[in-house]
Protein backbone atom coordinates (compact mmCIF):
# COMPACT_ATOMS: atom_id res chain seq x y z
CA UNK A 1 0.00 0.00 0.00
CA UNK A 2 2.24 2.45 0.45
CA UNK A 3 0.12 3.65 1.17
CA UNK A 4 0.01 6.34 1.30
CA UNK A 5 3.45 5.76 0.12
CA UNK A 6 4.72 2.64 0.72
CA UNK A 7 2.21 -0.25 0.72
CA UNK A 8 0.96 1.42 -2.11
CA UNK A 9 4.10 1.19 -3.95
CA UNK A 10 5.60 -2.34 -3.04
CA UNK A 11 1.93 -3.55 -3.63
CA UNK A 12 1.56 -1.65 -7.18
CA UNK A 13 5.41 -2.86 -8.07
CA UNK A 14 4.60 -6.42 -7.11
CA UNK A 15 0.69 -6.66 -8.41
CA UNK A 16 -0.23 -8.32 -5.30
CA UNK A 17 -2.98 -5.85 -3.89
CA UNK A 18 -5.95 -5.17 -6.65
CA UNK A 19 -5.15 -7.99 -8.29
CA UNK A 20 -4.30 -10.90 -6.66
CA UNK A 21 -6.82 -10.03 -3.20
CA UNK A 22 -9.36 -7.76 -3.40
CA UNK A 23 -11.24 -9.29 -0.53
CA UNK A 24 -8.49 -11.31 1.56
CA UNK A 25 -9.15 -13.11 4.54
CA UNK A 26 -6.92 -12.13 7.77
CA UNK A 27 -3.12 -12.00 7.01
CA UNK A 28 -2.06 -13.33 10.27
CA UNK A 29 -4.39 -16.51 10.42
CA UNK A 30 -3.74 -19.57 9.14
CA UNK A 31 -6.39 -19.95 6.68
CA UNK A 32 -5.14 -18.81 3.73
CA UNK A 33 -5.14 -22.15 1.79
CA UNK A 34 -8.78 -21.78 2.09
CA UNK A 35 -8.76 -18.35 -0.14
CA UNK A 36 -10.40 -19.14 -3.62
CA UNK A 37 -7.75 -18.76 -5.68
CA UNK A 38 -7.91 -16.65 -8.77
CA UNK A 39 -8.26 -18.44 -11.89
CA UNK A 40 -5.05 -17.43 -13.43
CA UNK A 41 -2.79 -18.39 -10.58
CA UNK A 42 -0.94 -21.16 -10.38
CA UNK A 43 -0.08 -22.83 -6.89
CA UNK A 44 3.45 -21.36 -6.84
CA UNK A 45 2.91 -18.09 -7.78
CA UNK A 46 -0.46 -18.04 -5.34
CA UNK A 47 2.02 -18.84 -2.74
CA UNK A 48 4.56 -16.41 -3.39
CA UNK A 49 1.80 -13.39 -3.64
CA UNK A 50 0.02 -15.08 -0.21
CA UNK A 51 3.69 -14.68 1.51
CA UNK A 52 4.07 -10.82 0.27
CA UNK A 53 0.59 -9.92 1.12
CA UNK A 54 0.87 -11.71 5.14
CA UNK A 55 4.34 -9.58 4.81
CA UNK A 56 2.62 -6.57 3.79
CA UNK A 57 -0.13 -6.43 6.68
CA UNK A 58 2.29 -7.95 8.97
CA UNK A 59 5.22 -5.23 8.40
CA UNK A 60 1.98 -2.53 8.38
CA UNK A 61 0.24 -3.48 11.53
CA UNK A 62 3.36 -2.52 13.49
CA UNK A 63 2.67 1.06 12.84
CA UNK A 64 0.18 3.62 13.69
CA UNK A 65 -0.25 5.08 10.25
CA UNK A 66 0.28 3.51 7.31
CA UNK A 67 1.36 6.68 4.78
CA UNK A 68 2.45 9.97 5.68
CA UNK A 69 0.69 12.37 8.06
CA UNK A 70 0.35 13.48 11.74
CA UNK A 71 -2.18 14.24 14.31
CA UNK A 72 -1.43 17.69 13.31
CA UNK A 73 -1.80 17.41 9.96
CA UNK A 74 -5.26 15.90 10.19
CA UNK A 75 -6.56 18.84 12.63
CA UNK A 76 -5.20 21.24 10.67
CA UNK A 77 -7.45 19.65 7.83
CA UNK A 78 -10.39 19.16 10.64
CA UNK A 79 -10.51 23.00 11.30
CA UNK A 80 -11.62 24.12 7.69
CA UNK A 81 -14.67 21.85 8.41
CA UNK A 82 -17.79 23.64 10.02
CA UNK A 83 -20.83 21.36 9.64
CA UNK A 84 -20.38 18.67 11.83
CA UNK A 85 -23.01 17.82 14.73
CA UNK A 86 -24.06 14.69 17.48
CA UNK A 87 -26.16 13.34 14.27
CA UNK A 88 -23.10 13.50 11.59
CA UNK A 89 -22.15 10.77 9.27
CA UNK A 90 -18.55 10.45 8.83
CA UNK A 91 -17.09 7.82 6.51
CA UNK A 92 -12.44 7.38 6.97
CA UNK A 93 -11.99 5.25 3.50
CA UNK A 94 -8.94 3.46 3.63
CA UNK A 95 -8.89 4.10 7.11
CA UNK A 96 -5.65 1.39 7.70
CA UNK A 97 -5.39 0.89 11.36
CA UNK A 98 -7.09 3.95 12.48
CA UNK A 99 -4.20 6.29 13.55
CA UNK A 100 -6.22 9.55 11.86
CA UNK A 101 -9.33 8.03 12.62
CA UNK A 102 -9.19 8.18 16.62
CA UNK A 103 -7.44 11.68 16.46
CA UNK A 104 -10.62 12.83 14.29
CA UNK A 105 -13.15 10.99 16.70
CA UNK A 106 -11.12 12.84 19.16
CA UNK A 107 -11.81 16.64 17.79
CA UNK A 108 -15.37 15.76 15.90
CA UNK A 109 -18.56 15.11 17.05
CA UNK A 110 -20.81 12.16 15.07
CA UNK A 111 -20.56 9.02 14.08
CA UNK A 112 -17.25 7.67 12.28
CA UNK A 113 -16.75 4.62 10.16
CA UNK A 114 -13.63 3.43 9.07
CA UNK A 115 -13.63 1.42 5.66
CA UNK A 116 -10.63 -0.68 4.61
CA UNK A 117 -9.43 -3.57 2.41
CA UNK A 118 -7.57 -5.34 4.40
CA UNK A 119 -9.50 -7.63 7.52
CA UNK A 120 -6.41 -7.47 9.63
CA UNK A 121 -5.51 -3.54 9.92
CA UNK A 122 -9.58 -3.39 10.77
CA UNK A 123 -9.42 -5.78 13.86
CA UNK A 124 -6.51 -3.32 14.83
CA UNK A 125 -9.04 -0.27 14.17
CA UNK A 126 -11.37 -1.87 16.20
CA UNK A 127 -9.29 -2.48 18.96
CA UNK A 128 -8.04 1.02 19.11
CA UNK A 129 -11.57 2.23 19.30
CA UNK A 130 -12.07 0.02 22.25
CA UNK A 131 -9.06 1.27 23.99
CA UNK A 132 -9.83 4.90 23.57
CA UNK A 133 -13.48 4.11 24.39
CA UNK A 134 -14.82 5.90 21.59
CA UNK A 135 -16.38 2.12 20.08
CA UNK A 136 -19.93 3.89 20.25
CA UNK A 137 -19.36 5.60 17.78
CA UNK A 138 -16.61 4.53 15.62
CA UNK A 139 -16.59 1.55 13.73
CA UNK A 140 -14.51 -0.18 10.96
CA UNK A 141 -15.41 -2.52 8.73
CA UNK A 142 -13.86 -4.38 5.86
CA UNK A 143 -14.79 -3.28 2.55
CA UNK A 144 -13.12 -1.50 -0.81
CA UNK A 145 -13.84 2.18 -1.97
CA UNK A 146 -14.68 1.64 -5.52
CA UNK A 147 -17.97 -0.39 -3.74
CA UNK A 148 -18.81 1.43 -0.83
CA UNK A 149 -21.46 0.40 1.62
CA UNK A 150 -23.29 3.80 1.82
CA UNK A 151 -26.34 5.40 0.88
CA UNK A 152 -26.74 8.21 -1.61
CA UNK A 153 -26.29 11.82 -0.24
CA UNK A 154 -26.27 9.72 3.36
CA UNK A 155 -22.55 11.42 4.53
CA UNK A 156 -21.69 14.45 5.82
CA UNK A 157 -17.99 14.04 5.75
CA UNK A 158 -15.80 11.92 3.34
CA UNK A 159 -12.51 11.26 5.00
CA UNK A 160 -9.17 10.23 3.46
CA UNK A 161 -5.79 10.17 3.95
CA UNK A 162 -2.94 8.76 1.79
CA UNK A 163 -5.81 5.70 0.26
CA UNK A 164 -7.49 7.30 -2.69
CA UNK A 165 -4.92 6.59 -4.63
CA UNK A 166 -5.61 2.68 -4.56
CA UNK A 167 -8.82 3.77 -7.36
CA UNK A 168 -7.42 6.98 -8.41
CA UNK A 169 -7.54 10.92 -7.61
CA UNK A 170 -9.86 11.83 -9.60
CA UNK A 171 -12.27 8.57 -10.09
CA UNK A 172 -12.72 8.42 -6.25
CA UNK A 173 -13.62 12.17 -5.69
CA UNK A 174 -16.43 11.92 -8.57
CA UNK A 175 -17.71 8.38 -6.92
CA UNK A 176 -17.67 9.80 -3.91
CA UNK A 177 -19.37 12.81 -4.20
CA UNK A 178 -22.34 10.81 -4.68
CA UNK A 179 -22.18 9.01 -1.06
CA UNK A 180 -22.12 12.95 0.41
CA UNK A 181 -24.84 15.25 1.24
CA UNK A 182 -25.21 18.71 -0.76
CA UNK A 183 -22.97 21.12 1.70
CA UNK A 184 -20.77 18.17 3.42
CA UNK A 185 -16.97 18.09 2.77
CA UNK A 186 -14.01 15.89 1.03
CA UNK A 187 -10.92 15.84 2.97
CA UNK A 188 -8.60 13.63 1.01
CA UNK A 189 -4.17 13.67 1.12
CA UNK A 190 -2.85 12.71 -2.41
CA UNK A 191 0.45 12.95 -3.95
CA UNK A 192 1.61 15.89 -5.52
CA UNK A 193 4.27 17.25 -7.82
CA UNK A 194 5.60 20.68 -6.27
CA UNK A 195 6.86 22.20 -8.98
CA UNK A 196 6.12 21.84 -13.01
CA UNK A 197 9.40 20.41 -13.79
CA UNK A 198 11.41 17.53 -12.37
CA UNK A 199 14.53 15.42 -13.13
CA UNK A 200 13.84 12.13 -14.83
CA UNK A 201 14.54 9.72 -12.33
CA UNK A 202 12.19 10.90 -9.68
CA UNK A 203 9.44 11.25 -12.70
CA UNK A 204 10.33 7.59 -13.63
CA UNK A 205 9.59 6.19 -10.18
CA UNK A 206 6.76 7.98 -9.68
CA UNK A 207 4.92 7.16 -13.38
CA UNK A 208 5.57 3.48 -12.40
CA UNK A 209 3.88 3.77 -9.31
CA UNK A 210 1.12 6.58 -9.12
CA UNK A 211 0.95 8.18 -12.65
CA UNK A 212 -2.10 10.16 -11.25
CA UNK A 213 0.02 12.14 -9.57
CA UNK A 214 -0.33 15.72 -10.60
CA UNK A 215 0.36 19.58 -9.77
CA UNK A 216 -2.03 21.00 -7.10
CA UNK A 217 -3.39 23.37 -9.39
CA UNK A 218 -4.26 20.19 -11.51
CA UNK A 219 -6.20 18.19 -8.84
CA UNK A 220 -8.09 21.20 -7.67
CA UNK A 221 -8.94 21.97 -11.28
CA UNK A 222 -10.91 18.14 -11.04
CA UNK A 223 -12.20 18.97 -7.65
CA UNK A 224 -13.82 21.64 -9.27
CA UNK A 225 -14.90 19.70 -12.24
CA UNK A 226 -16.28 17.11 -9.84
CA UNK A 227 -19.12 19.51 -8.64
CA UNK A 228 -17.20 20.80 -5.83
CA UNK A 229 -15.87 24.14 -4.26
CA UNK A 230 -12.65 24.10 -3.20
CA UNK A 231 -12.24 25.57 0.38
CA UNK A 232 -8.03 24.92 1.09
CA UNK A 233 -5.40 22.76 0.31
CA UNK A 234 -2.04 22.26 2.07
CA UNK A 235 1.26 20.99 1.77
CA UNK A 236 2.39 18.08 4.84
CA UNK A 237 4.51 19.22 6.21
CA UNK A 238 8.02 17.10 5.77
CA UNK A 239 7.97 15.42 9.52
CA UNK A 240 4.91 13.58 8.26
CA UNK A 241 7.02 11.55 6.23
CA UNK A 242 10.25 11.46 8.21
CA UNK A 243 9.36 10.77 11.88
CA UNK A 244 5.58 10.00 11.28
CA UNK A 245 6.35 7.49 8.43
CA UNK A 246 9.86 6.73 7.75
CA UNK A 247 11.76 6.96 11.24
CA UNK A 248 9.04 4.28 12.75
CA UNK A 249 9.92 1.53 10.19
CA UNK A 250 13.46 1.46 10.67
CA UNK A 251 12.96 -1.20 13.74
CA UNK A 252 10.89 -3.14 12.26
CA UNK A 253 12.59 -3.29 9.07
CA UNK A 254 15.67 -4.52 11.30
CA UNK A 255 13.28 -7.10 13.39
CA UNK A 256 11.94 -7.88 9.80
CA UNK A 257 15.36 -8.72 8.49
CA UNK A 258 16.64 -11.00 11.55
CA UNK A 259 12.99 -12.52 11.69
CA UNK A 260 13.32 -13.50 8.31
CA UNK A 261 16.70 -13.97 7.82
CA UNK A 262 17.64 -15.36 4.29
CA UNK A 263 14.43 -14.62 2.64
CA UNK A 264 14.41 -12.83 -0.50
CA UNK A 265 11.16 -12.04 -0.86
CA UNK A 266 11.64 -9.96 2.81
CA UNK A 267 15.19 -8.93 1.78
CA UNK A 268 13.65 -7.31 -1.79
CA UNK A 269 10.32 -5.70 0.02
CA UNK A 270 12.93 -4.14 2.86
CA UNK A 271 15.03 -2.77 0.28
CA UNK A 272 11.63 -1.73 -1.61
CA UNK A 273 11.11 0.27 1.54
CA UNK A 274 14.44 1.87 1.92
CA UNK A 275 14.59 3.18 -1.36
CA UNK A 276 11.35 4.74 -1.12
CA UNK A 277 12.67 6.72 2.18
CA UNK A 278 15.65 7.31 0.02
CA UNK A 279 13.89 8.88 -3.08
CA UNK A 280 11.67 11.23 -0.38
CA UNK A 281 15.15 12.36 1.32
CA UNK A 282 16.59 13.02 -2.36
CA UNK A 283 14.12 14.76 -3.80
CA UNK A 284 11.26 16.45 -1.48
CA UNK A 285 11.79 19.33 -3.25
CA UNK A 286 9.50 18.00 -6.38
CA UNK A 287 6.71 15.83 -4.91
CA UNK A 288 4.98 15.82 -1.61
CA UNK A 289 1.21 15.09 -0.50
CA UNK A 290 -1.43 17.40 0.06
CA UNK A 291 -4.52 17.54 1.71
CA UNK A 292 -7.32 18.74 -0.48
CA UNK A 293 -10.47 20.13 1.68
CA UNK A 294 -13.78 20.36 -0.32
CA UNK A 295 -17.65 21.20 -0.11
CA UNK A 296 -19.91 19.70 -1.69
CA UNK A 297 -22.12 22.09 -4.28
CA UNK A 298 -25.36 21.60 -6.92
CA UNK A 299 -23.76 21.68 -10.21
N1 LIG B 1 -5.46 6.14 6.07
C1 LIG B 1 -4.44 5.33 6.69
C2 LIG B 1 -3.94 4.21 5.77
C3 LIG B 1 -3.32 4.69 4.48
S1 LIG B 1 -2.61 3.34 3.59
C4 LIG B 1 -3.31 6.20 7.13
O1 LIG B 1 -3.27 7.36 6.72
O2 LIG B 1 -2.47 5.75 7.90
C5 LIG B 1 -3.81 3.00 2.35
C6 LIG B 1 -4.90 2.09 2.87
O3 LIG B 1 -5.81 1.83 1.81
C7 LIG B 1 -4.40 0.74 3.35
O4 LIG B 1 -4.83 0.54 4.67
C8 LIG B 1 -5.03 -0.25 2.40
O5 LIG B 1 -5.38 -1.48 3.01
C9 LIG B 1 -6.27 0.49 1.96
N2 LIG B 1 -6.82 0.07 0.69
C10 LIG B 1 -6.17 -0.31 -0.43
N3 LIG B 1 -7.06 -0.59 -1.41
C11 LIG B 1 -8.29 -0.38 -0.88
C12 LIG B 1 -9.61 -0.51 -1.38
N4 LIG B 1 -9.85 -0.90 -2.65
N5 LIG B 1 -10.65 -0.23 -0.57
C13 LIG B 1 -10.44 0.15 0.72
N6 LIG B 1 -9.20 0.29 1.25
C14 LIG B 1 -8.15 0.02 0.46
Amino acid sequence: MTARLCLHVYATSKNVMNNEYTTPEQCSGDNTSDRPAQPDSSPATRTIHEFQYKLICEYFSHMERQGPGSPEATLRALSFIDNLTDQSRIADIGCGTGGQTMVLAQHAPGEITGLDLFPDFIAIFNRNAKRSGLQERVTGTVGSMDNLPFRQEELDLIWSEGAIYNIGFERGINEWRNYLKTGGYIAVSESVWLTDERPAEIHKFWMELYPEIDTISTKVAQIQKAGYLPVTTFILPENCWTEHYHDRQVTVQEIFLKQYAGNKTVEEFIAFQRHEAAMYRKYKAYYGYAFFIAKKITL
